[in-house]
């Protein structure tokens, strides 16, 4: 017999009628094609038999019986055939492959296709996009060392069980992934098994996660601070201080301070959760911005006053409309050019200009000449309670939380923020619609 399957031979059946025959000796062969043939041997034998009582020489019926014998010793075997149950398991693996990538090649998911060793076989296009082309034949463990990962893996192959972990890559980006290693079910027989390892992306989730979290930390503590210093200005007031009618006085005006502080707080968290609500839905009224930023700089007039800064409008002739929501764009200009007083108070003047023309964007620029923004804390300045100086902002009766506001109202009128500051010249907080 040939060995059709020299070097793969998988099943046992196969191994044992053909790839071992070559090892057997000439007489084994002989006598296993004459166990196949004997029935063609025994009606030869039959034939001659009759031939010879039917008077033919006993020569002729011997040759006869012989060239039966020589025909069935000497003649081609036909290859043996494969149990149809068993040809399909052999081929799943392997052909399955190019199928498989071109299904995972249309998903955005990151997948990695493995075998039973561990090695990897291929991978699709968000794979090759989030961890740069993997080289097919080489184990798993040479992309990824995460213990956990190579753990998962194994303990996938062993059971044949799905499982998942959470892994995080620092390079080259900081990510988080839900890692699944998971057999492909429908070809649980296949040689070689198949293995799929996909990554989910949360690291978007976890940083929400992670924000939500430091908000409500951040709200509490900002909202504990005033209310410990009420609780203690009424122990004063109730002890120590019950006679004194000078620090009572004293005491009560820092108490109405801190109340206005926690309400101003919120006013403005309140601001920001309604905000959230109905962040998806565009405004849709026609509002001029020449009369708003008239409207802000007289509501801020005592402000400016107070802090002697000039508040000058650059406005265009005529109507300069944008599709928005008034009171949301009353809120943003007045936050932004109360900042520029507030915190460019020594530039003394607070300029806002607002353009617009044919074929550009309407903008609206809030410039101070104070004493600028740090670079370094240019891009946090919209994450709720960032300050740049949180002694400062409290001390001018901030929250930390106006530009978070500005960026929410900015973002559902589509429109951006860009900030320019140069240090010791001022800052420029521009609204592009
Ligand atoms: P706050 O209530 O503290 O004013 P904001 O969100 O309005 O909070 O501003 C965040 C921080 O950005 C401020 O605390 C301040 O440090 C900085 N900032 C905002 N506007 C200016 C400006 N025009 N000049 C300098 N720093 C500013």
């Amino acid at each position: 017999m040939n060995c059709i399957y020299q070097g793969h031979c998988v099943f046992p059946e196969v191994v044992d009628e053909g790839c071992v025959a070559e090892d057997r000796g000439a007489l084994k062969v002989v006598a296993s094609r004459l166990r196949a043939g004997w029935r063609f041997l025994a009606a030869a034998a039959l034939v001659a038999a009759a031939s010879y009582f039917a008077g033919a020489q006993p020569l002729f019926s011997l040759v006869l019986w012989l060239v039966s014998l020589l025909s069935v010793i000497l003649r081609e075997p036909s290859p043996p055939r494969l149990p149809e149950t068993q040809a399909e398991p052999v081929q799943a693996g392997e052909a399955a492959l190019p199928q498989m990538e071109a299904v995972l090649g249309a998903l955005d998911l990151p997948v990695v296709v493995i075998d039973g060793d561990a090695n990897m076989l291929a991978q699709n296009k968000a794979a090759e996009k989030a961890f740069g082309s993997l080289s097919p034949g080489l184990h798993i463990s040479t992309r990824w060392r995460s213990p956990g990962i190579l753990d998962m893996i194994r303990e996938t192959i062993e059971t044949g069980e799905p499982n998942q972990i959470e892994h995080s890559e620092r390079l080259p980006s900081e990510r988080v992934y839900i890692v699944r290693s998971t057999q492909v079910e429908n070809l649980a027989n296949a040689r070689p098994r198949l293995f799929l390892l996909s990554f989910r992306d949360v690291s978007e989730l976890r940083r929400l996660d992670r924000m939500r979290s430091d908000f409500v930390a951040n709200a509490s503590h900002e909202l504990r601070t005033p209310l410990a210093s009420l609780r203690g200005f009424i122990e004063t007031l109730q002890g120590p201080a019950r006679g004194d009618p000078k620090a009572q006085e004293r005491f009560l005006a820092i108490m109405l301070d801190q109340a206005t502080r926690m309400s101003r707080l919120v006013d403005d968290l309140l601001s920001l959760s309604r905000l959230e609500l109905k962040a998806h839905i565009a405004p849709d009224q026609k509002v001029d911005l020449v009369p708003v930023l008239g409207h802000v700089r007289d509501s801020l007039a005592p402000l400016a006053t107070d802090l002697g800064v000039d508040i000058r409008l650059h406005l265009p002739e005529g109507k300069v409309e944008v599709l928005g929501d008034r009171d949301e764009l009353v809120q943003v200009f007045e936050n932004l050019i109360e900042n520029g007083c507030k915190y460019g108070q020594e530039g003394k003047v607070v300029d806002v200009y607002l353009r617009h023309g044919e074929g550009v964007p309407v903008e609206v620029s809030v410039v101070d000449h104070g004493p600028g923004i740090p670079v370094e804390h240019v891009p946090r300045l919209t994450e709720r309670f960032y300050r740049v100086s949180v002694a400062d902002s409290r001390s001018k009766k901030g929250t930390g939380l106006g530009l978070a506001i500005v960026k929410h109202i900015l973002t559902r009128h589509r429109a951006r923020l860009i900030v320019r500051s140069e240090m010791g010249k001022g800052t420029d907080f521009t609204v592009r619609f």
